[in-house]
């Protein structure tokens, strides 16, 4: 058995620094670490989705390349094996950096494996003791897939197993509305894919603040959906704040529609309901279903 006067498991976001302060300050410090270095941002959430996100950015882009005075002779084609491979490129070079960085430091010893306690101060990795009174646990989250019933009985992605995809899904369901959810929602629609986001709650990120203010004037985003929903074209909706650069605060939205219409048209019919600075000044279609 080998003592240690700290003992940190997990790379995520907070072992490799702390692993480090205490290494500069003359500890000796083990680390143990069973997946891949930097944990879930760096690997399966932070990074490669950023990663994916620039390269969906890429795609919509190139699409919208018209609107900015370019002209293209060919449809666009994402080639989703060097997307991935791109995501990957960036991800293992983040993830040998905080490898490198956690071997290459004075007084840290990097110990592979899965940890588990045997007593209130000793951890077992695999056939090796440790033994400490500081005991540090950053092993984060994990995916978790919930007892929806019907579930086992089709394909399901994680996070975690969604980053070895390398093909454009035809249409991915994705199961809760919040930062993650949209995030793999918006990447895969502009991949190609068609999307469909189910959320149990009144509205998406529900998280965000529904009253905002654009102009110091108050905007109940609630309502400028319900007055979207109110046009029959309109299925879904979902009002937000954004801030350009050049223009300041206003109110965009993004709309599932029953039939195509002309983004002037749902304009309109709010400019005749609500109060001007409530008017979403961009209209973005999700999708449109049969009505
Ligand atoms: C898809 C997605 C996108 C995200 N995007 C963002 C973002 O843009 N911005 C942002 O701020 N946050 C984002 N997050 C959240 C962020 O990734 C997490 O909050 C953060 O990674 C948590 O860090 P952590 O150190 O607590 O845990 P983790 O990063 O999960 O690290 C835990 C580590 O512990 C290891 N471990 C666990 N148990 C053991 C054990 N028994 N023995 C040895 N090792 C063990 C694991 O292998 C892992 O390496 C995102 C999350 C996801 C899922």
């Amino acid at each position: 058995m080998t003592s240690y006067d700290a003992i940190i498991v997990g790379t995520g976001q907070a072992g490799p620094a702390l692993a480090a302060r205490l290494a500069g300050a003359g500890r000796k410090v083990a680390v143990i670490e069973r997946g891949a270095f930097g944990g879930t941002c760096v690997n399966d959430g932070c990074t490669p989705t950023k990663t994916l996100i620039a390269s969906a950015y890429a795609a919509h882009m190139a699409r919208r390349g018209r609107e900015y005075g370019l002209r293209r002779s060919g449809k666009i084609i994402v080639d989703m094996k060097r997307v991935k491979a791109r995501k990957d490129a960036v991800v293992g070079k983040s993830s040998g950096g905080v490898e490198k960085w956690m071997r290459g430091t004075r007084g840290i010893t990097v110990i592979r494996g899965h940890a588990r306690f045997v007593s209130q101060n000793k951890i077992q990795v695999s056939e090796k003791e440790l033994a400490s009174d500081h005991i540090f646990l950053d092993v984060g989250g994990r995916p978790l897939v919930p007892k929806m019933p019907g579930l086992d009985k089709v394909p399901v992605l994680t996070n975690q197993s969604i980053m070895d995809v390398d093909f454009v899904p035809r249409h991915l369901i994705v199961v809760g509305g919040s930062y993650v959810g949209l995030e793999f929602a918006q990447m895969y629609r502009r991949f190609g894919s068609r999307v469909t986001v189910v959320e149990m709650g009144p509205r998406l990120v529900g998280r965000e603040d529904d009253v905002v203010k654009v102009d110091g004037k108050r905007v109940a985003l609630g309502e400028v959906e319900g007055c979207l929903e109110s046009f029959p074209k309109v299925k879904q909706a979902q009002a937000m704040v954004v801030t350009d650069p050049l223009s300041g605060a206003m109110v965009v939205a993004r709309v599932v529609t029953r039939s195509k219409c002309d983004p002037e048209e749902i304009i309109d019919h709010c400019a005749r309901n609500l109060a001007p600075y409530k008017v979403p000044r961009r209209i973005e279609f999700c999708d449109t279903l049969p009505a």
